[in-house]
């Protein structure tokens, strides 16, 4: 397993627990410090169809998508998730939490369990050093992220590594990820989102439904706002409420607007100062997440036609809107349950994990679209012309 993120270390919690498995583990990095609040979806711990359906924009395409067959296996392979991972999973569904809280519990519970049956390396891989490693029986699983070590890798060729060539990316938008915290229990819906913005015409504040949290003191808020290409191209990666007044006055109103109305309501104050993150907001998924074509493209002295490769969470499948982890999750549960199968012939392990990683690229794929569209409606609310103008009534 390369790359010790949410998904890797997940993946290999769940491999762990399986007997003949053992699991060599590597990881760049030293220590876990991403303090990034994320939401964990509902769904990776639901224990009927119908609480794995709750989602209100992706309930009927689970439906039309998948089986019911393959959703009862999936229901079943979370039952069988080992009580101490399953219980850091219940907590993380209720709220929000840091990154690295995620990271290093499961990072701690993989050290701690006895007999371990993983080995842990720190060392950047390069490739070469993964293909290098393989033995026969090995599985090589990328847990690498967005920037995928082998991704470009899996499809056959000359040698010469095509970037992209196996990469398929829809660009949604641009957008500011907003983060504050303010002194009171705050709560938004759909509602909120529409009194806080009214006077915004542009650059109006959308926080995520379920990404305000309440600690008991303090409301963890994150939103998006959405920005043309040109802002984009002259932001900093990452900046303050400051920088943001400084040299982006508009999207600075619009913030203050919103965080007036949220303080005559509740009477709180914001602490500290905002946080900004800009991010081009992409879907894209790996044309093929395995190594099945240098499977079927016969014999060779290449190490990925004889053992099989499998990219795991974002090296496969990304996704805006607070959303890849649990897919990331899920796609590990389901890998685990297909390596869990000693009998099953590496053909069809390869051929299942493509079909299962298409059908919840779908899903993610009309949520998101669902999710941007919603958005660009939202925006223009107060002006039915361009309302009307973004609708393909019939
Ligand atoms: C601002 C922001 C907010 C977000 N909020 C949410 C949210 O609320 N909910 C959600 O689901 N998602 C959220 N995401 C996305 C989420 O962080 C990613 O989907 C998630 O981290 C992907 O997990 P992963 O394990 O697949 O990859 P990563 O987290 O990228 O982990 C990959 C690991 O591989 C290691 N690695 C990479 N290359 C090598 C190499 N060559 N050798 C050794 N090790 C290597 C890296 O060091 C890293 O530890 C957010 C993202 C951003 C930017």
């Amino acid at each position: 397993m390369v790359g010790a993120g949410p998904v890797g270390l997940l993946l290999t919690a769940l491999l762990q627990s399986l007997e003949g498995v053992s699991v060599h583990l590597y990881e760049k990095r030293r220590e876990y410090t991403r303090t990034r609040m994320v939401q964990l979806a509902p769904y990776l711990v639901a224990d009927s169809i119908e609480s794995y359906r709750a989602d209100s924009i992706d309930g009927d395409s689970v439906e039309a998508i998948f089986d019911p067959a393959e959703l009862d296996q999936g229901l079943a392979f979370r039952q069988s998730i080992p009580p101490d991972l399953s219980a850091l999973l219940k907590s993380w569904v209720l709220g929000f939490c840091p990154l690295n809280s995620i990271e290093r519990s499961i990072s701690d519970l993989i050290d701690a369990r006895g007999p371990n049956g993983v080995e842990r390396t720190a060392a950047v891989v390069t490739a070469k050093d993964a293909m290098a490693m393989l033995q026969p029986g090995d599985a090589l699983i990328d847990a690498t992220g967005s920037r995928s070590l082998l991704r470009d890798h899996l499809i056959p060729g000359s040698g010469e590594v095509d970037d992209g060539a196996n990469t398929l990316k829809v660009r949604l938008e641009y957008a500011l990820v907003i983060t504050f915290l303010y002194g009171q229990a705050y709560d938004c819906n759909e509602h909120c989102k529409y009194y806080k913005n009214i006077e915004n015409a542009h650059y109006k504040f959308i926080p995520m439904v379920h990404r305000t949290h309440y600690d008991g003191s303090v409301s963890h808020v994150t939103g998006v706002v959405n920005i043309s290409a040109e802002e984009y191209e002259a932001m900093p990666s990452r900046f303050d409420g400051e920088w943001l007044r400084d040299n982006f006055p508009g999207v600075a109103q619009s913030m203050d607007r919103f965080i007036d109305k949220i303080k005559e309501e509740t009477h709180g104050e914001i602490l500290g100062d905002l946080e900004v993150v800009r991010i081009p907001l992409d879907l894209y998924r790996a044309r093929d997440a395995t190594s099945r074509q240098w499977l079927a493209a016969g014999p060779s002295d290449h190490p990925f036609a004889d053992s099989p490769v499998f990219l795991a969470g974002d090296s496969a499948v990304g996704s805006p809107y607070f959303q890849s982890i649990s897919l990331g999750f899920e796609c590990a549960m389901f890998l685990a349950g297909l390596i869990a199968q000693r009998d099953l012939p590496v053909r069809d392990k390869l051929d299942r994990y493509e079909l299962y990683i298409y059908k919840q690229w779908l899903r993610v794929y009309m949520r998101s679209k669902m999710i941007k569209h919603n958005k660009d409606l939202f925006e223009s609310l107060d002006d039915p012309l361009a309302l009307l103008d973004k609708l393909h009534i019939y």
